[in-house]
């Protein structure tokens, strides 16, 4: 009896395994990203993440239980966290999205900084990025904090898609190098230019 049972299942489960692949190929499910609350987010910044993920990459979105702040993250000043100890702290193989309300800051040679406060960051190619809305909160009404946001989490998922910066001109292009002003930020629109918008359906 236990050797038949024992064959039962294996059978339900390579019927399982097959109907899956079918599912797969005939509905192309869509693409999961996670988004990651760190430490406290609000409700309404998590829902503008989820809708521009959704709207423009048509992604299926699933938010997870927030994490706490630990101090491996936190930047060398202590005053803020680093973005890039950020992602490799959670790196996995899900596409992830992390969203913190609390000013993150990474390296910047250019501008000989090794703290240079910023609006995201993400792999190029990879799977994870990471988004603070504490500069794109300042003197923001909740209409300007809604587009700045889009922009930002397309920008940032756009990057983990593999885009490089834009190199076209198109100032209302959202892959431009914001190189941490708010004022190239507010320059973009929802909108990739034809340049980018090639370079990510190669
Ligand atoms: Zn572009
Ligand atoms: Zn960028």
């Amino acid at each position: 009896m236990r050797i038949v049972h024992i064959k039962y299942c294996t059978l339900c489960l390579l019927l399982l395994i097959i109907a899956k692949q079918a599912q797969a190929i005939f509905y192309d499910e869509p693409k999961v990203v996670y988004i990651q609350p760190l430490g406290h987010v609000e409700k309404s910044d998590i829902n503008m993440v989820k809708s521009a993920i959704e709207h423009f990459y048509h992604y299926k979105c699933i938010v997870k239980t927030e994490v706490n702040f630990t101090r491996d993250i936190l930047a060398d000043s202590k005053t803020r966290y680093e973005a890039n100890r950020i992602l490799s702290k959670y790196n996995t193989n899900e596409n992830l999205l992390i969203l913190t309300g609390k000013d993150i800051a990474c390296a910047n040679p250019e501008r000989h900084s090794t703290e240079w406060g910023i609006f995201g960051l993400g792999y190029r190619p990879g799977k994870t990025c990471v988004i603070s809305t504490f500069r794109l909160k300042r003197n923001a009404s909740a209409q300007l904090l809604h587009s700045r946001l889009t922009k930002v989490c397309l920008h940032e998922i756009g990057h983990n898609l593999g885009l490089n910066h834009c190199t076209s001109g198109d100032k209302r292009c959202f892959m431009n190098d914001a190189r941490g002003t708010i004022k190239a930020v507010d320059q973009e629109q929802i909108f990739l230019c034809e340049k980018c918008r090639k370079a990510l359906s190669t």
